[in-house]
């Protein structure tokens, strides 16, 4: 994935606030199938991306992540399902795995005794490279599946492809309407958290 150009041309055009979409595996049982999560922290255990921007001309950023989703964004994104009635879980954390292989089953328990509750291979540095750049940054993230460790009867497998398939199609149409109408309605955005952050880094030389 090209985050770094995605988020780069996205900033150059003038774009303030990016709200990715991205497909997961659920892990934990209440989390089903075709549920849309807005995740509102990312648990990193990717490797080897490139993940350094030259945003800060060459020196390192030691940029804050405690809060590395948008508050403000998230909050109109969980208004705007609760108004056009679409079922959205507010908050999770998503575990970010290199891929492009899925998790072993003891790997998969292992994300899941740790309380994450789902599991995607983009949501880093996409998140982080947004905020580097002063993006305000949320993300709707659609479960295709229970992941392997679950022990549910809808993991991937060449068996249940068709149904998984069948979900994700959903899924994709869910979020492409639920995009069009927030985009629709414009809700007043005004936050700017990830610039002011910027700011300050730079003003106060951190
Ligand atoms: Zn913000």
């Amino acid at each position: 994935m090209p985050y770094k150009a995605n988020l780069a041309a996205l900033k150059e055009i003038g774009v303030e606030y990016v709200i990715g979409t991205c497909i997961v595996g659920s892990l934990k049982k209440e989390i089903a199938p075709g549920s849309l999560v807005i995740p509102d922290q990312f648990v990193n255990l990717t490797w080897g991306r490139d993940d350094h921007s030259e945003a800060d001309g060459g020196s390192f950023i030691h940029l804050p992540m405690g809060e590395p989703y948008c508050g403000h964004l998230r909050k109109k994104i969980t208004e705007q399902s609760v108004a056009t009635q679409t079922a959205i879980i507010p908050q999770g954390t998503v575990a970010v795995i290199q891929g492009p292989r899925f998790s072993t089953a003891a790997e998969s328990r292992w994300l899941s005794v740790n309380g994450w509750d789902i599991v995607n291979m983009t949501q880093y540095p996409e998140c982080y490279f947004a905020r580097e750049l002063g993006l305000c940054y949320a993300a709707i993230a659609a479960v295709t599946d229970y992941d392997v460790g679950l022990q549910e009867s809808l993991v991937i497998d060449p068996r249940q492809m068709g149904k998984v398939l069948e979900i994700f199609r959903g899924n994709v149409q869910k979020t492409k309407d639920f995009l069009l109408a927030f985009i629709q309605r414009a809700p007043g955005l005004s936050c700017g958290c990830a610039s002011t952050l910027l700011k300050a880094y730079y003003e106060e030389g951190l």
